[in-house]
């Protein structure tokens, strides 16, 4: 039988937890180190809790939330890796290092739901479609086995793999602030990214509870009907209401929204940068721009003097524009390849091995 999760916990309800058993509040802040800063395997090596406690934990909670099935690792550095649920569904979670080493910048990108509803065009995940919401501890043992198996410490999360974020709004926003603990992961806000592919009703949310975290939004094209052909959100939550909405109530003081822009042979003439430009000339934004990679689903890659008259049309807008490179292609980890299934036989599995953290 499954146990409860105990990452699904937050502090107040780790305190109340503990105080039901006659236990000090401060247990709480100790448990939240064992869990996420020491990354134990085991209750067992929680050892300034008394043999009875840990024995009562061990009895009532998973410790564990997700199994390792596969890990493979890329030319580049890029790291996949493949969990196993305890309903038997599989995820991915994605380890980045910017510039192919352990010492630069290195993020974890992980999934918020098995599968997803939102039908991008472009995306292996939406093939699967969707089969249900990530538990908080689904989310945060992700970047625990990552952390454990790689031996690297992440200081960026972005919420970019499997699932659309904000529909699974109030786990993923628990998971977040859990990360952000100063005796956990102590993650910056600021280095804690939620991407969406453009709901309305999520951001209007985000916005309205004044959410510290980074906000990105999938644009990928800004005519209705080929954003629509692409991305079906576009017919229920349009390009245009979503930058009306940030135009209207994303305030100036916060770090800029990001425009997630992939780049394809048909998406880049100098009019689609016109139309940026237009959409969001009021709105505090920034452009990530991200080449197409090579025959994805059927689109085709522009080439590079296009890509570098479209990034000169949108420089006039005067925001900040980054080229963003595509990681972990050969492995099936880039931008839109997450798919949940085992890797075909030509990739290089470097790892493979039963379930990481066994509370048993
Ligand atoms: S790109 Fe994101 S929102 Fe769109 S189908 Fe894939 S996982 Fe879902």
């Amino acid at each position: 039988m499954c146990k409860n999760f105990i990452k699904n916990w937050t502090l107040d309800e780790a305190k109340e937890f503990f105080a039901s058993l006659g236990e000090k509040p401060y247990r709480a802040r100790q448990l939240f180190n064992w869990l996420y800063e020491i990354n134990v395997d085991s209750f067992d090596e929680m050892t300034n809790f008394s043999k009875e406690l840990r024995a009562r934990l061990r009895e009532e909670f998973s410790l564990s939330a997700l199994s390792v099935e596969e890990r493979a690792i890329s030319r580049d550095g890029t790291e996949k890796y493949l969990f196993r649920t305890h309903d038997d569904h599989f995820i991915e979670s994605v380890l980045i290092k910017r510039d192919g080493s352990d010492e630069g910048r290195l993020t974890i990108c992980i999934s918020s739901q098995v599968g997803c509803a939102m039908g991008c065009r472009f995306c292996s995940t939406a093939r699967i479609g969707f089969k249900r919401n990530l538990e908080t501890a689904e989310i945060l043992d992700q970047i625990c086995q990552v952390r454990k198996i790689s031996g690297i410490k992440n200081d960026n999360i972005v919420f970019m793999g499997m699932g659309e974020p904000f529909l699974n709004y109030d786990n993923v926003m628990r998971a977040a602030a859990i990360m952000n603990y100063s005796f956990g992961f102590h993650i910056s806000v600021r280095r804690i990214t939620i991407s969406t592919c453009g709901l309305l009703e999520g951001i209007e949310r985000y916005i309205d509870e004044k959410q510290p975290y980074n906000l990105a939004i999938s644009l990928n094209d800004t005519i209705p009907a080929r954003r629509a052909r692409i991305m079906p959100v576009e017919k229920k939550n349009s390009i245009e209401q979503i930058a009306h909405l940030l135009q209207k109530k994303f305030p100036s003081s916060r770090n800029r929204v990001t425009l997630e822009y992939v780049m394809r042979a048909d998406n880049i003439a100098q009019e689609d940068a016109i139309r940026v430009k237009k959409l969001f000339r009021h709105g505090n934004v920034k452009i990530n721009l991200i080449k197409l990679n090579a025959g994805a689903h059927g689109f085709e890659p522009p080439c590079e003097e296009d890509i570098t008259l479209f990034q000169k049309e949108l420089e006039i807008m005067n925001v900040p524009i980054t080229r963003r490179k595509s990681f972990g292609e050969d492995i099936d980890a880039a931008c839109g390849q997450l798919s949940g299934r085992r890797y075909n036989p030509h990739i290089h599995i470097s790892h493979k091995q039963s379930p990481a953290h066994s509370d048993k």
